[in-house]
């Protein structure tokens, strides 16, 4: 039999452990930014569930409102039901963040994670318009699911399991790649040109910076030209703030800073705001041509995610204060980052992020995961991203108090240093 719990991974679970390879440990308990494994060791955490703990590990408010709710036999599981806690939630999600910000949709629970909403998304599109083709960019991450997959800009995920791009095109995303293509006029282009193959698409679907995809921001005059032009041509925007939106880029939506109003957006990750499987789909309510069963789905109504959820919303969204704490924490990370580059030649890195979502890209092939390995040793879980993990993405949970960023900071530097000598 198996002697530590580590062995059992190895004896039981598939070989696919990503974490497992990443974080070699059996972690144990969490509170606020730090972790401990089942050996006690401690561990700042840069890596908040790929973004699903933005407001950390076992928020003492976000907890109470949990246990108080089941201690009083709250329903649980609700399918599609109608319950105090959904009920809850629809109005302080309306009262704190729609109404505030004069965005005007319906919402949706489309499923309890990111996939689920990216698919919502994609059906509603393809049903609203009659039209089928989605259009996507390259090194996007939409989720695992085949509709998902199928605008995930990444060939690995997808021709693994054989995946094409149904009905998809995938077109360079920004700038970033500094190839100096213009995408917006390409597509622009391609609309035009009846003998490019595009048929007139559905949708397109976008996040403000990818995530999963390296840590790539896309300019704001990009952002503003790709809506315009899906206004122009009557396509849908769809924006995946799934990673980036609750509050990891500053404001609650990513979308926010840019100016644009995306036609429909997919929200999941921290919006149950305690770790708790959640999503929703929002959609400009004259979209809203779903008949009564078309999309439904047994895990739709995690109703101790809602209540968690709508803690949430009460406890960092009334004012802005968490957007400022943010922007505030953005400045040491990149000023942090930016001086680490200079004093380390030998990681030839580029940084780039916005809000607490930082990359920093190393310019030799395997630093990056190098330096995540070397983090891991010292007490940082942090993990990367980028087409070819070339990216150390820093997804601190935003309410990090300062002496755990800086402590992770100062593990990070010093890993950095250990692995490009
Ligand atoms: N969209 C984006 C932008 C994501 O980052 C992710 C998850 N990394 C997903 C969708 C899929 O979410 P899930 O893993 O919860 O299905």
């Amino acid at each position: 039999a198996p002697t530590t719990s580590i062995d059992v991974f190895s004896r039981y679970e598939s070989e696919v452990r990503s974490y497992i390879r990443s974080f070699p440990t059996v972690f144990d308990r969490a509170k606020g930014a730090r972790l401990w494994d089942a050996e006690g060791k401690e561990y700042i955490d840069f890596f908040a569930g790929a973004g699903a703990l933005n407001y950390g590990h076992n928020n003492d408010t976000l907890k109470r409102s949990l246990v108080d709710y089941i201690g009083r036999d709250g329903i649980t599981h609700g399918l599609d039901m109608g319950t105090q806690a959904k009920a809850e939630f629809l109005q302080v999600f309306h009262d704190i963040i729609l109404e505030p910000r004069n965005l005007n949709y319906k919402v949706m629970f489309p499923g309890p994670t990111g996939t689920n909403s990216v698919e919502s998304a994609l059906k509603l599109a393809r049903k609203v318009t009659g039209r089928s083709t989605i259009v996507s960019f390259t090194n996007a991450f939409h989720g695992m699911t085949l509709g998902s997959l199928s605008v995930t800009g990444n060939g690995f995920k997808r021709q693994g399991a054989g995946i094409p791009l149904a009905n998809a095109v995938s077109l360079p995303y920004d700038s970033y790649l500094e190839t100096g293509l213009d995408s917006i006029a390409l597509l622009e282009h391609m609309l035009d040109d009846k003998g490019s193959g595009l048929e007139l698409p559905a949708a397109v679907i976008v996040e403000t910076v990818q995530g999963e995809g390296g840590i790539n921001v896309a300019g704001v005059e990009w952002l503003q030209r790709l809506a315009n032009l899906c206004r122009e041509r009557e396509i849908l925007l769809i924006v995946d703030d799934v990673q980036m939106g609750c509050g990891r880029t500053g404001p609650f939506f990513s979308f926010e800073a840019v100016g644009i109003i995306p036609d429909i957006v997919c929200l999941s990750k921290s919006i149950s705001g305690y770790g708790l499987p959640m999503a929703l789909t929002l959609f400009q309510p004259e979209l809203d041509a779903w008949e009564p069963g078309e999309h439904n789905g047994t895990f739709r109504g995690n109703n101790p995610a809602f209540v968690t959820g709508t803690e949430a919303l009460r406890l960092y969204w009334r004012d802005d204060r968490l957007s400022k704490v943010t922007l505030s924490n953005e400045k040491t990370i990149r000023d942090f980052l930016m001086d680490m580059v200079e004093s380390i030649p030998a990681l030839h890195g580029r940084v780039r992020g916005r809000g607490m979502a930082y990359g920093l890209e190393c310019g030799v092939p395997g630093l990056a995961e190098k330096i995540t390995a070397r983090a891991f040793e010292r007490g940082l879980v942090i993990e990367t991203s980028g087409a070819e993990s070339e990216v150390v993405k820093l997804l601190a949970p935003l309410t990090i108090d300062s002496e755990d960023l800086h402590q992770g900071l100062a593990i990070l530097a010093d890993s950095a240093k250990a692995a490009a000598k």
